[in-house]
């Protein structure tokens, strides 16, 4: 029969971090279809993304060459997929042409005008293999730690408050915690589209009676299970967080054994949350007093309460300020270290935990030991066996700038796409164009790619084996299912012929042995083996032996900073870097739909989920939408000071006033060609979620 598979492979989903556990069922070489599995995060729940987003591995555009630019074609930004214009622009090449070049010109850029004048981007979509050997020939190969990958565009400033204050960046407790938890707070996230089945598990616990509280400035579908939902104004996160923890501190809700024992810096924090009464807050934040008071009360006084939050709260240039305050709640109150507490920032990507785990970060080796400092570069120096540089490197948007002053002249992308997903995309494209050389590995010619000099044809999630680690820290083990098409090479074997161009001398065997290695670059995940994971499919670190059961609930005794203690940090209002006036009076904040991934590069070439949201939309209240003189479906403008889209209305009461939402995904309206560049000092994230622009009908 047609539709009976020839073989079933056990793999995991290749979208969000939530890491649903799945079921390629093949023939031919092709995935007929595909079923949830039992792992931790879904018990065989998936979404429509891990049901249907499957078929991109086959579309037609697959890269199946390598491709080399021919000589003297200009690159610019504007790119329409055309196979006839493509060939104009790239020829077919061997491997071995492709290669030669593509190293050989990073190698004489090296020579030339010195180590700093290299860069990587790897990829949250990767492996932790993958993510570890690329960051590995960065260090080792090119000399620098000028690598990077999106976390730094995602959850960059809430790694950066979590280090500082409880000396850990991922989660303290799983998704499914809040099962176990009397009151849950989401704050600045939307799981029902970006972690649909993880908003699946939190609607149930509501239903078995965990109390939700949902702030954020746009009404989502989850806020209609909640018991209060707090639609506070854009950008005025800390006021509204301040604001709480003055009621706790005033009303004596706080944990003081807990602070005594566990915390330092509490009288510092007390003392900036005086001014910060909810009275005073309350017109600023757009929540009245009484709410305010409320929350807090709940949320200090429960037996248990966890935060969860997303890039609502990441993507501002107080990002960390943003999760300083809610890592200082959750220590305030003692709601930390136990099940059905804690901090979970949700976590985007399939694999953003694990790649930045892996060492895919300026400024850490994997496990995040500082690069400066001397005995983690000594540790690493004997494990690797080569010299390393102890400057931290350059972030994702600074790369961009160094671009600018002519200081990185070579690039290596991996499955990333800057050119779509950069702030100012605009100008990251220019800047991209600007490089002497670049090369990209990717699967489809993406926005990136067509910058590239030569173009390195990678595989598909299903044509590979390796780890990765989701939002609760479970490693799991995805496994090949397919066969990559024409000669598209694995993304380990393309990594490591790039090293050998690069001058190293590496022959790692099956994928196994570069993860056996990262057991021993990495005490977190020491204790998991490949068989283990071959037979359990899944295991939680930390999990520092052979046999360790890992552990799902961390911070149970102490955190694991040089004290011991966590660390109150205050935090002040910061408004957004780019307020909305007269000429550009509306605020645009982005982010992502449910039926599309990222910058649409796969989900987009995905049959069922480009037929369910084919073209690109803006999101306006109805009102707004009527002033303008614009029925749902009609055509918009969208206006910042660095570049213009147009896209379809779509009235959505949800949204506030004033303001409008885009997702990031549409090429044809590549909405980060308005965003602003503005950096969070800490986390160096960009401001997504807060610039200014004007909007006119047509
Ligand atoms: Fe995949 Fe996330 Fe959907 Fe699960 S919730 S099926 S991991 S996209």
């Amino acid at each position: 029969a047609m539709n009976v598979p020839d073989k079933q492979v056990e793999s995991v989903c290749p979208y969000c971090g939530v890491g649903c556990q799945l079921t390629y069922n093949v023939k031919d070489n092709k995935i007929l279809y595909v079923e949830g599995r039992d792992g931790p995060a879904n018990h065989a729940r998936l979404c429509v993304k891990g049901r249907y987003g499957f078929d991109y591995a086959q579309h037609p555009q697959r890269l199946t060459k390598p491709l080399i630019r021919r000589e003297g074609v200009p690159k610019h930004g504007d790119f329409v997929m055309d196979p006839d214009h493509v060939m104009d622009v790239f020829r077919e090449a061997t491997w071995d042409e492709a290669l030669a070049l593509a190293a050989g010109k990073l190698r004489d850029i090296r020579d030339t005008h010195g180590k700093k004048a290299l860069a990587g981007f790897g990829s949250a979509k990767g492996s932790n293999e993958e993510a570890y050997l690329f960051q590995k020939l960065v260090r080792t190969g090119f000399g620098s730690n000028n690598v990077d990958h999106c976390t730094r565009l995602c959850h960059a400033s809430s790694v950066a408050a979590l280090l500082e204050g409880i000396g850990s960046g991922a989660v303290s407790n799983p998704v499914m915690d809040v099962g176990q938890a009397e009151v849950a707070i989401i704050i600045g996230a939307n799981p029902s589209v970006n972690h649909p089945v993880a908003a699946s598990w939190i609607k149930n616990a509501v239903k078995n009676g965990t109390k939700l509280i949902v702030a954020d400035p746009r009404r989502s579908d989850l806020a209609r299970h909640a018991h209060r939902f707090l639609q506070f104004k854009p950008d005025t996160d800390v006021a509204m967080l301040n604001a709480m923890m003055n009621v706790i501190v005033t009303e004596g809700l706080v944990d003081e054994g807990f602070i005594a024992d566990r915390t330092t810096g509490y009288e510092e924090l007390k003392r900036n949350v005086e001014q910060f009464t909810p009275e005073a807050m309350a017109p600023i934040c757009g929540i009245d007093a009484e709410t305010l008071r409320y929350v807090a009360r709940l949320y200090a006084t429960s037996k248990a309460s966890i935060i969860l939050w997303g890039m609502g709260v990441s993507q501002h240039i107080h990002g960390t300020d943003n999760v300083r305050c809610l890592i200082a709640l959750s220590l305030m109150t003692g709601q930390i270290g136990r099940p059905g507490t804690g901090l979970h920032p949700l976590r985007g990507q399939n694999n953003v935990q694990g790649a930045s785990d892996a060492g895919l970060i300026p400024m850490m080796y994997p496990d995040y030991g500082r690069v400066d400092d001397p005995a983690n570069q000594a540790r690493f120096e004997a494990l690797w066996n080569t010299k390393l540089d102890s400057t931290p490197g350059l972030t994702v948007v600074e790369i961009i700038h160094a671009i600018d002053r002519g200081e990185i002249r070579g690039m290596y992308i991996m499955g990333e796409n800057p050119a779509m997903s950069d702030p100012d995309a605009e100008h990251a494209r220019e800047a991209l164009a600007a490089l002497d050389h670049l090369v990209v590995q990717d699967i489809f010619l993406t926005e990136t790619a067509y910058l590239a000099d030569v173009i390195l044809p990678a595989s598909a999630f299903p044509e590979k084996t390796g780890t990765f680690t989701n939002t609760d820290r479970a490693v799991q083990l995805g496994r090949q299912a397919l066969d990559p098409p024409g000669d598209a090479r694995q993304d380990l074997w393309i990594i490591q012929q790039m090293a050998r161009g690069m001058g190293l001398n590496w022959n790692y065997g099956d994928v196994s042995e570069v993860f056996d290695e990262m057991r021993r670059a990495m005490p977190s995940i020491a204790g998991i083996t490949w068989e283990r994971l071959q037979r359990e499919h899944a295991v939680v670190y930390p999990c520092r032996e052979e046999g360790d059961a890992g552990e799902p609930v961390i911070f149970v005794e102490d955190f694991p900073t040089k004290t011991g203690k966590a660390r109150f940090v205050p935090a002040d209002i910061i408004p957004a870097a780019e307020q909305p006036d007269a000429e550009y009076p509306v605020i645009l904040i982005t982010g992502r739909q449910l039926e599309h991934w990222h910058t649409g590069s796969m989900t987009r070439r995905a049959g069922v989920l480009d037929a369910i949201e084919p073209d690109p939309t803006v999101l306006v209240h109805p009102l707004d939408l009527a002033e303008l003189g614009v029925e749902p479906g009609g055509l918009v403008t969208l206006e910042s000071r660095r570049g213009t889209v147009t896209l379809y209305a779509r009235a959505d009461a949800g949204t506030p006033r004033g303001a409008v939402f885009v997702p990031f995904c549409y090429y044809e309206a590549a909405i980060n060609k308005l965003t602003n560049a503005a950096l969070d000092p800490f986390g160096k994230i960009p401001e997504f979620k807060f610039c200014a622009i004007r909007m006119r009908a047509g």
